[in-house]
């Protein structure tokens, strides 16, 4: 069956992908609304992956094929170049059959904030798939597309992998190439793989992971993803922030289901211990300074001129200003102002410098913690999926980032890995490691996935789209 079908399953098999995808689409996506744009016809390309078909965030710039980013101010453009990534996987055949809605250029936990409208969590339709990557999360797990790109800035690609029952890799900070992803926060932002098993984020990370003459940031190391991806965890140590523990809104299921991964790790001969990261509990303030900052800054070049929306005022400052208030929602316009408050020059030792002290040091705490240890654990995301419309104030929204944010912050890689159920709806397990361990975060991940006691025939459970 299509729906369930991994880039591994693919291999192996002759029929016709694309259109099997696009029937999914049609079949499904009015009910899930996965989808802002549906790409029907396909230029046959060559590659190991030929004719598989995938999705692609609407932040990630695609030739010739509208992107968005789930703005008004956006509705229109259509790039005249593939971002770095979606041109490696055109080169290894992958084909691209649409573009997957977001939080408006990616700001939010749920793609409520998308200016189009919600995505569906296919597990129970009146819940959310989470955000910002919350339509490929959506397409992945409904199987309308064998995979996904998402990007995730303070944890957009795993907390709607987790929502959804999927796998979703945040990879190390400069890893990925940012050339064509609409920039967000630029410190923070990082392309990554939403897959149906953690082979398959293996196998796309070797396609678009390396260094980038477009990119500055990205670095020339070549890892390999896949040789030591079935090597288990026996002898591994893993540490468990206590923080955790004391995070009030932590659901009662979810904590459930971390100790019965960390039983699990344990049967497979990891040690598991506890740890203080005191800083933690400052990372989603820091990151609230850092994100809108970069954010104000990056989204300055909407100006109704140069390209996107414009709506004509007599005088330039009018036309600038009716442009951004028609052009950008009320959460982005938010963001832009905390940023451009946190960055003037009266308040910018205040909060940015104090942010970019914080972010240090949170950091410096991770990475001591990770010297002595493989991996640190976590819940993805405290609670699971909730009801569409049912969070009302911007700050709830933001505090359920807690365990993503740490990663962005400080560059490393993580993994969210399905594992079991709350309240009838999927949980994930975070894996975050060393800078550049990448390889071996795959691996631990892929020994959960494996040894999981909520798999179907040695599967992550997949939903069945109630119509
Ligand atoms: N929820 C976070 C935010 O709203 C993360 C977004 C992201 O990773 N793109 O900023």
């Amino acid at each position: 069956m299509f729906e369930k079908m991994t880039i591994e399953d693919c291999l192996s098999k002759e029929s016709d992908l694309i259109n099997l995808s696009l029937e999914r689409i049609e079949c499904i996506d009015s009910a899930v609304k996965s989808f802002i744009t549906v790409v029907n016809k396909h230029e046959e390309l060559e590659g190991p992956y030929k004719g598989i078909p995938i999705a692609v965030k609407d932040n990630i710039t695609t030739k010739n094929i509208r992107t968005t980013c789930g703005s008004k101010m956006l509705e229109n453009y259509i790039p005249p170049y593939d971002a770095t990534c979606v041109k490696r996987l055109k080169n290894y055949g992958f084909a691209i059959v649409g573009k997957t809605n977001l939080d408006e250029f990616a700001m939010g936990s749920s793609t409520e904030r998308s200016a189009f409208f919600v995505t569906r969590n296919p597990w129970d339709l009146d819940y959310v798939a989470g955000g910002s990557s919350g339509g490929s999360a959506a397409a992945v797990a409904s199987g309308e597309v064998v995979a996904a790109l998402g990007s995730d800035t303070g944890g957009s690609v795993r907390q709607p992998a987790a929502f959804c029952g999927i796998v979703g890799f945040k990879p190390t900070y400069g890893l990925v190439s940012r050339y064509g992803l609409v920039a967000f926060a630029s410190s923070l932002d990082q392309i990554g793989p939403m897959t149906k098993s953690v082979r398959d984020a293996a196998l796309i990370m070797e396609v678009i992971a390396g260094k980038d003459p477009m990119d500055s940031t990205t670095v020339s190391k070549k890892l390999d993803f896949l040789t030591h991806i079935e090597d288990g965890i026996s002898g591994m140590k893993f540490a468990v922030p206590e923080e955790v523990y004391k995070y009030e809104q932590l659901d009662r299921e979810v904590s459930d289901r971390f100790e019965e991964a960390l039983k699990t790790a344990e049967k497979l001969g990891a040690k598991v211990s506890r740890v203080k990261i005191p800083t933690i509990k400052y990372a989603v303030a820091t990151y609230y300074i850092i994100a809108p900052a970069e954010a104000s800054s990056n989204l300055a070049r909407y100006d109704g001129v140069k390209y996107g929306l414009r709506i004509e005022e007599p005088g330039l400052m009018d036309t600038y200003m009716k442009t951004r208030n028609v052009g950008f929602g009320e959460e982005v316009r938010r963001r832009i102002f905390l940023g451009t408050f946190t960055l003037s020059a009266a308040y910018y030792e205040a909060y940015f410098g104090k942010a970019q002290k914080v972010r240090k040091l949170l950091s410096d705490d991770l990475n001591r913690v990770l010297a002595d240890f493989d991996a640190i654990l976590t819940p993805t995301s405290p609670s699971p999926a909730f009801k569409i419309g049912s969070v009302a104030d911007p700050l709830t929204y933001y505090l359920m980032d807690i365990f993503t944010i740490p990663a962005n912050l400080s560059g490393l890689p993580a993994i969210s890995v399905p594992f079991g159920f709350a309240k009838n709806l999927p949980v994930g397990l975070q894996i975050m490691g060393r800078r550049f361990d990448d390889p071996k975060v795959l691996a631990i991940a892929r020994a959960f996935e494996k040894y999981s006691p909520y798999n179907i025939n040695g599967r992550i459970p997949l939903p069945v789209v109630r119509i």
